[in-house]
C-alpha cells in the first residue's frame, strides 16, 4: 500500500525548508524566509505559506524546531533562534490555519530520528547523534526509542562539562563542549594559531569552519592541528556518552563532520583512551549521511508515527 506523503518541516533561525515526503522520497520542495526578527506573527505566517503548496497531498505536518519544545502539547517553550517565542501553541495555531495534524519536535531530536531510520543510524536501536555547527546538539535513541528525558531537555551534549576551569560558554557556565567545538570558537582557534604559524588560511579575511576543513585536507598543518584539538574536546565529550549510554553508533553530523579523518582520528583515539570497557564493546564513530534534509525526513516521520499512535 502507497503510503500518504507527509509534509516534513526545518524551522531554522534563517529559512523555513518543507517538504513534501513519502517514505524515503521527497516528492515537492518549498521554502521561506523565517523573517525571525520581525516578530512572531510573521514567522508563523511565513511558515504557513510554506505549507500552503504541499497541504492538498499532505496527511500530516511535522516540525523540528530549534529549542525547549514540549511535544506531547505541541508548544515551543522557547527557541534560541526565534526571539519573543515564549510558550506558543504552534501545533494548534497551524492546524487552524491548515487543517491538518501537526507535530513538534526538536530539530536535534528530528535529525537523529532521521538518521536512525533513513540514514547512518539504519539498524541500530542505541545511537547518540551530534550536531555540530554553531551550536553543539545531541539527540540519542535508546532501547528503539527517542529519548526525552522527564522536561523534554534530554541530550544537551553542547554544554556538558569537559574542562571545569575552562573558558565560559554562551550558557554562562565554563568548560563547555560547545565552548570548543562550535563553529565561531573553532574559527577563533584557527585565527590564534595562524597569528603564530604560517598557514594558507591567512589569505582568507573570514573564516569558517568548512572552509578550514578543506585546507586541512589540503595538507594545511595549522587546519589540521584546529581539528585535532577541537576532536579531542569532542572526543572527551563522547567517551562520556558512550560510558553512560552504552551506543554502538555515534553519529556526528553538521558542517565540520566534512573535516573527515581530520577531526574523526582524534575523536576515535581520544575515546579509545579513556572510555571504560572498550575492549567489551562494539561502537562505531560515523559522520551522518542524510546531509540537510535529515531534519526534515525526521520531522516527518515523527509526524507519520505520532499519528499512526505509535510511542516514538
Ligand atoms: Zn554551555
Amino acid at each position: 500500500m502507497k503510503k500518504e506523503p507527509i509534509i516534513g518541516i526545518d524551522i531554522g533561525g534563517t529559512n523555513i525548508k518543507a517538504a513534501l515526503v513519502a517514505g524515503r522520497k521527497i516528492e515537492k520542495r518549498t521554502r521561506a524566509l523565517t523573517l525571525a526578527n520581525l516578530g512572531r506573527e510573521k514567522s508563523i505566517d511565513q511558515i504557513i505559506s510554506a505549507i500552503e503548496p504541499l497541504r492538498k497531498k499532505g496527511k500530516a505536518i511535522g516540525i523540528g524546531i530549534a529549542g525547549i519544545i514540549d511535544s506531547k502539547k505541541g508548544v515551543v517553550k522557547y527557541s534560541p533562534n526565534l526571539k519573543g517565542w515564549k510558550n506558543v501553541p504552534l501545533a494548534r495555531i497551524l492546524r487552524a490555519a491548515c487543517g491538518l495534524p501537526v507535530y513538534v519536535l526538536n530539530d536535534v531530536n528530528a535529525i537523529c530520528l532521521g538518521e536512525w531510520k533513513h540514514g547512518a543510524g539504519q539498524g541500530h536501536d542505541n545511537i547518540f547523534l551530534f550536531t555540530i555547527g554553531t551550536g553543539v546538539g545531541g539527540a540519542a535513541i535508546c532501547e528503539g526509542r527517542l529519548l526525552f528525558g522527564a522536561h523534554g531537555f534530554a541530550g544537551e551534549f553542547g554544554h556538558t562539562t569537559i574542562k571545569l576551569d575552562g573558558p565560559k560558554c554562551i550558557c554562562g557556565h565554563r568548560g563547555h563542549v560547545e565552548r570548543y567545538a562550535g563553529a565561531k570558537y573553532i574559527v577563533a582557534r584557527a585565527w590564534r594559531k595562524i597569528a603564530r604559524h604560517k598557514s594558507s588560511l591567512a589569505s582568507y579575511d573570514i573564516l569558517t569552519p568548512e572552509i578550514i576543513a578543506r585546507a586541512a585536507k589540503e595538507g594545511d598543518k595549522v587546519a589540521r592541528e584546529v581539528f585535532d584539538d577541537v576532536g579531542k574536546y569532542v572526543g572527551i565529550g563522547v567517551a562520556n556518552i558512550i560510558a553512560l549510554f552504552d551506543p554502538d553508533i555515534i553519529i556526528i553530523s553538521g558542517g565540520i563532520a566534512r573535516a573527515g579523518r581530520f577531526l574523526f582520528e582524534p575523536i576515535r583515539n581520544t575515546v579509545r583512551r579513556t572510555v571504560l570497557g572498550r575492549e567489551h564493546r562494539r561502537y562505531r564513530i560515523v559522520p551522518a549521511k542524510l546531509g540537510d534534509d535529515a531534519g526534515t525526513f525526521g520531522a516527518a516521520l515523527f509526524a507519520e508515527l505520532t499519528s499512526a499512535g505509535s510511542e516514538v
